[in-house]
């Protein structure tokens, strides 16, 4: 390190990337991030960073950040003050209501940056159409958790990993999207761990693996119903704990029983030999945890999926307890606390429904409240597309590369009356915007994130925003009064979180003082609850207490036929983000992996008649890209791969939901590859 990029002091604060939430020290020089390390201190890493923690926290310095409110005349970007951007968008937006109004909330952003954008859309808009990229990622946990536990989110700690006698790792490749857990797991190996990996592709953690599951793609319903079924078989089922503690069993051990071992040899590609010993592998280890991702969610079925995993977790005792659990690894660094702040169409802050508490909110925010169910993110474009939905306010996303089937999601801005975007670069979606708005990157405002493991920690302010740059709270705030409601007269983002604190339960005991020595998790309900590393331990929050046993669908997606006979799976490089708009900036990042390949098996590309470096183009029932060939043996014959940090991916994906979660089948599309 040159002498002249040496830090002249740190901040403690957290990483922005995924949901693991490292903690952080900046090393600030001058006016710039110029290092960063590992805190020792922080339980979650305990000093460890992967390579985008470490390495590219320098996009906050990148000169193409957002510096002054810009409004569109004529097709053109004119630079303005803020006094006449906000009051801009309070006279545009005061011309639409409820219905005709809808906002995208940011895992990107704090807390109390997120409480207020719905604060703010159920109060002065009097809409419940808000909801983010959770539906995107997790809502199918959300759902089916709620539904079988009683709550949406990982039941255990990061660190009870360490300790769990057997980890099942299925629909997750954790190297890659949540490193430093994936440590803690290899770690866990070497002390003894048994570790169960179910994934299509050989990922990485195989290496470490006891017992590796390669299923054909979208088929971990009938896999993890199989590992069930002969756990039942053996009779490994803990019978006092289903007695006591759940409600459900004797329809699931029926609807079990109805399952033929050739069904599910036949949909898995799996034997029922090895599915047998998997069952009895995590059945039979005294402590259990689950982890997984989009592997299990980004389906039509994900909420079926996540409920099986919930299942076999009952069948075995191995939820309630230390060293086990239900755990879904949430991708982005704040996706837990943006759904934990209502920023959802269908619940308050809390997870408190609209229909059972809106008294309670109307009375706390001395305000009627809209009654209606808001829309879901997809839904948001589907309304804009027909004119329903007119004034759209996008907080730190970039919908036009994140959401599936990106054509309609692009008809969909062009149709929008007035577009507010909000963040800290300029998008794809940004050129759709009627005004665009400088945010504040992690590294200038205050705040909290709620990680992964339910852990709220603050984030600190350490050098000053470019420009006329603002916090996301600062801005909403302002368009609030501007349009002269009350509720938002707030200084700081503690006062807001103060706020939250009153409405939410799970929040309560959780000051700004006590964050600043660490992290807690919720549930924390007084000042004196040291937060809760595990769920469920007095009984589930389900109305009477007892967990729920809940019949998941075999039915699958779509399957590869002769027009389309190969399946895509999209996921992500642990050298990117998401859409790039952050990892894009950094500059180096992209030599150490190039993203931009449809990866497949050399057995395909022989029979296609492609090497590596040919161009194929991959088409869908939804459209088509150009991509360059690698190969990768990791994968299964019939199976490709590309990146979802690739630009056009989404053009392939289907936007087909999940009844029950509104998840788009986003995992899996089948493509034909033609080589060009
Ligand atoms: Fe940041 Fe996640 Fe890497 Fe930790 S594991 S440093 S939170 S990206």
């Amino acid at each position: 390190v040159k002498k002249s990029e040496k830090p002249s002091r740190e901040v403690k604060t957290v990483c922005p990337y995924c949901g693991v939430g490292c903690g952080i020290y900046l090393g600030i020089r001058g006016n710039r991030i110029v290092s960063a390390r590992g805190d020792p201190k922080n339980p979650v890493n305990n000093g460890r960073l992967c390579v985008k923690g470490r390495f590219a926290l320098n996009f906050v310095n990148s000169i193409e950040r957002l510096e002054k409110p810009l409004i569109k005349e004529d097709g053109e970007f004119k630079e303005v003050e803020w006094d006449e951007a906000i009051s801009f968008i309070a006279d545009k937006l005061s011309k639409y209501n409820g219905d005709e109004f809808a906002a995208i909330a940011s895992a990107k952003c704090t807390n109390e940056e997120n409480y207020l954008l719905q604060k703010f859309t159920r109060t002065v808009m009097k809409s419940n159409n808000i909801d983010h990229c959770a539906r995107l990622c997790h809502a199918p946990s959300l759902v089916a958790l709620k539904e079988s536990l009683g709550s949406g989110a990982m039941t255990n700690s990061i660190n009870e990993l360490k300790k769990s006698a057997c980890i099942l790792a299925i629909g997750t490749n954790t190297t890659e999207t949540h490193p430093v857990i994936a440590y803690k797991i290899i770690e866990a190996v070497k002390n003894g761990s048994k570790l169960i990996v179910v994934n299509p592709t050989r990922i990485e953690l195989v290496r470490h693996a006891d017992i590796y599951l390669r299923n054909k793609p979208g088929t971990d319903v009938p896999l993890i119903l199989g590992m069930c079924k002969a756990i039942l078989e053996e009779d490994l089922i803990d019978h006092e704990f289903i007695k006591e503690r759940t409600e459900g069993f004797e329809s699931f051990r029926e609807y079990l029983s109805g399952l033929e071992w050739d069904e599910i040899e036949l949909l898995t590609g799996i034997s029922h030999d090895d599915i047998r010993e998997a069952g009895i592998l995590y059945a039979s280890s005294p402590t259990a945890s689950i982890i997984y991702a989009m592997g299990i969610t980004q389906h039509v079925n994900g909420t079926d999926n996540v409920f099986a995993l919930s299942n076999l977790a009952l069948l075995t005792g191995n939820v309630g307890r230390v060293n086990t659990g239900i755990n879904p690894l949430r991708g982005q660094n704040n996706v837990q606390g943006s759904s934990d702040m209502g920023a959802l169409p269908d619940m308050y802050p809390g997870y408190q429904s609209i229909d059972n508490h809106r008294e309670k909110f109307e009375k706390k925010w001395n305000c009627k409240l809209p009654t209606e169910k808001g829309i879901i993110l997809p839904e948001i474009f589907e309304n804009a597309c027909k004119g329903k939905i007119k004034a759209l306010y996008i907080m730190g996303e970039n919908p036009i590369l994140s959401e599936p089937d990106i054509k309609s999601v692009e008809e969909a801005l062009k149709n929008i009356e007035f577009l507010i975007v909000q963040d800290i670069f300029p998008s794809e979606t940004s050129k759709f915007a009627d005004v665009i708005l400088p945010a504040c990157s992690f590294a200038e405002k205050d705040g909290t994130f709620t990680n992964t493991e339910r852990r709220v920690q603050l984030i600190r302010s350490a050098i000053r925003p470019p420009g006329d740059a603002k916090p996301d709270w600062w801005i909403i705030s302002k368009i609030a009064k501007k349009m002269g409601a009350a509720g938002f007269e707030f200084e700081n983002p503690r006062e807001i979180f103060n706020e939250i604190r009153e409405v939410v339960p799970s929040y309560s005991g959780i000051s700004y003082k006590r964050l600043e020595s660490e992290g807690i998790q919720w549930p924390c309900r007084s000042e004196e609850d040291p937060g809760s590393t595990f769920l469920y331990k007095d009984g589930f929050t389900r109305e009477n207490g007892r967990a729920k046993f809940i019949l998941p669908s075999l039915k699958l997606f779509e399957t590869p036929d002769k027009d389309y006979p190969f399946m895509l799976i999209t996921g992500r490089s642990l050298y990117q983000y998401h859409t790039r708009t952050m990892t894009s900036k950094v500059r180096g990042l992209e030599k150490f992996k190039d993203w931009k390949f449809l990866e497949m098996n050399p057995v395909d590309g022989e029979r296609l008649g492609v090497r590596e470096g040919d161009f194929v183009l991959v088409k869908s029932r939804r459209g088509a890209v150009k991509a360059k060939v690698k190969f990768n043996e990791a994968l299964m014959e019939g199976v490709a791969f590309m990146s979802f940090h690739f630009a056009l991916v989404n053009c392939l994906t289907s936007s087909v939901r999940d009844p029950l979660s509104g998840m788009p089948a986003l995992k899996v599309s089948c493509v034909d590859l033609i080589p060009q």
